[in-house]
């Protein structure tokens, strides 16, 4: 049965199609899963009769600009399949050919849904001479796929082996976190942020971290993935703002000085109706004044500067809450948002600090960009400093705080409690 909305071929008749071709090929074939990042936002905010124009229109854009694609599907909802007759085995330009396509692609969608711009998330499956298993080969490219999503920075993923391993470590990791999340035994550590003008505390990130039975510390690198595939990232952020907000009232509760602590709200909870909701009642509850919670947000999450989006965070932001762009300088930073998003702090990744002062052209763009945030007020976090010099130099630049192994790793909880609470 054809698909009405597309016009391709049914799933079950694209496997059987594909299948013959696979087992009788003479020239190399690869095959992409794509899918839209994030689709159900579409439908919800356009409507479905405009979610429907937008796969249509996908559909109409394979079939015209993907002249060697053999066979084309709709899998599901906004789930596409293509087998492709390539010319050679060459990722290098099959990634170009991706990233020239996704780009058009992204604009016919825009022009569709009212400007939005959605990722598109792209998985590749060179298949070899021995493939002659359609269903094993679609699988792999879908393995592909969905290990791109989120991260803007590929226009799309190649399938390897390596991929499978991720694979089968969510399955270890997805009932760890359940079993840790029962029992209340996430690890919840924090890593100071520290003034480079009088190098004393101002504040902390409250990062998590799983144990595993044999007492392993695993590190988000390993789980955070998994929970944001599953939505399970919104327990655990949730978790970790709960803990949060008893250990300030305990803090105040002793007399203490508290000190403002930020927290990771994954892009997912922007899609739930009730989050500010959730989150100020979870203040109240534990009765913590506001203005000791900040909540990072990740830079991607603002590209669509969606009104949905804005108005959330300005939400949060009128109940007393501080919200800062984490992870600025890894995704397509632009200034003209940074300038209209309403948020309080930017925090320099890492990875953009290291490379930035690595040359002098780095530095120089570096200094500029602190320059003018500095002069539209926000506050800015250089995170990754680790040596004293380059403490000197983002500080020279006006860089506000550090966050770096300079001064402390993330650290347990009674650990920093004994070194930075009094
Ligand atoms: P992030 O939000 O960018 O957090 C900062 C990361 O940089 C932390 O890694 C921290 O240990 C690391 N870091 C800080 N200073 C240095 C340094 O000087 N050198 C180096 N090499 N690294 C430094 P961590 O704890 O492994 O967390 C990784 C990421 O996982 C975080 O990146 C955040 O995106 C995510 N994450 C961690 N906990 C949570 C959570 O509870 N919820 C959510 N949604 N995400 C989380
Ligand atoms: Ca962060
Ligand atoms: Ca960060």
């Amino acid at each position: 049965m054809s698909d009405n909305i597309t016009g391709f071929m049914g799933f079950e008749e694209f496997l059987s199609q594909a299948g013959t071709v696979i087992c009788n090929k003479t020239k190399p074939y690869l095959i992409a899963a794509a899918d839209v990042g994030d689709f159900h936002y579409i439908n919800a905010e356009c409507g479905y009769d405009i979610g429907d124009a937008v796969l249509k229109a996908i559909a109409d854009f394979l079939r015209l600009f993907l002249p060697n694609m053999v066979l084309g599907c709709r899998s599901h909802s906004d789930h596409f399949i293509a087998l492709v007759c390539i010319e050679d085995v060459d990722s290098e330009r099959v990634l170009r050919e991706v990233q020239r396509l996704k780009e058009m692609l992204k604009e016919i969608i825009a022009n569709t849904a009212k400007g939005i711009s959605p990722n598109l998330n792209v998985g590749i499956y060179f298949l070899h001479d021995s493939d002659s298993n359609i269903v094993a080969a679609v699988d792999k490219a879908n393995i592909a796929r969905r290990t791109c999503k989120g991260n803007y920075n590929l226009p799309c993923v190649v399938y390897s082996e390596h991929l499978m391993d991720i694979k089968e470590n969510s399955a270890k990791i997805l009932p760890l976190f359940d079993d840790s999340f029962r029992k209340e035994a996430i690890r919840v550590y924090l890593q100071p942020k520290i003034s480079s003008e009088t190098k004393k505390i101002v504040g902390a990130e409250a990062l998590s971290r799983l144990v595993d039975s044999e007492g392993n510390v695993i590190p988000p690198s390993k789980f955070i993935a998994a929970l944001e595939k599953t939505g399970k990232i919104v327990e655990l952020d949730f978790y970790v703002l709960t803990f949060i907000c008893k250990l300030i009232r305990k803090w105040i509760d002793n007399g203490l000085e508290p000190v403002t602590i930020s927290f990771n709200l994954s892009r997912i909870h922007f899609y739930s109706n009730t989050v500010v909701e959730d989150i100020c009642k979870l203040a109240e509850k534990y009765n913590v004044p506001p203005q000791y919670i900040e909540i990072e947000v990740t830079e991607s999450v603002f590209f669509e500067a969606s009104e949905m989006i804005v108005s959330k965070v300005n939400q949060l932001r009128d109940y007393g809450f501080k919200v800062s762009v984490d992870d600025f300088g890894t995704g397509y930073s632009s200034l003209s948002l940074i300038g209209v998003l309403p948020v309080d702090v930017v925090k320099l990744d890492k990875s953009f600090v290291k490379e930035s002062l690595k040359s002098e052209r780095g530095n120089e763009l570096m200094k500029g960009l602190i320059r003018i945030l500095n002069e539209i007020h926000l506050e800015i976090v250089c995170e990754g400093v680790e040596t004293e010099e380059e403490e000197r130099v983002v500080s020279s630049y006006g860089c506000d705080e550090i966050q770096g192994y300079l001064y402390d790793r993330p650290i347990p909880t009674d650990e920093f409690e004994n070194k930075y609470i009094h």
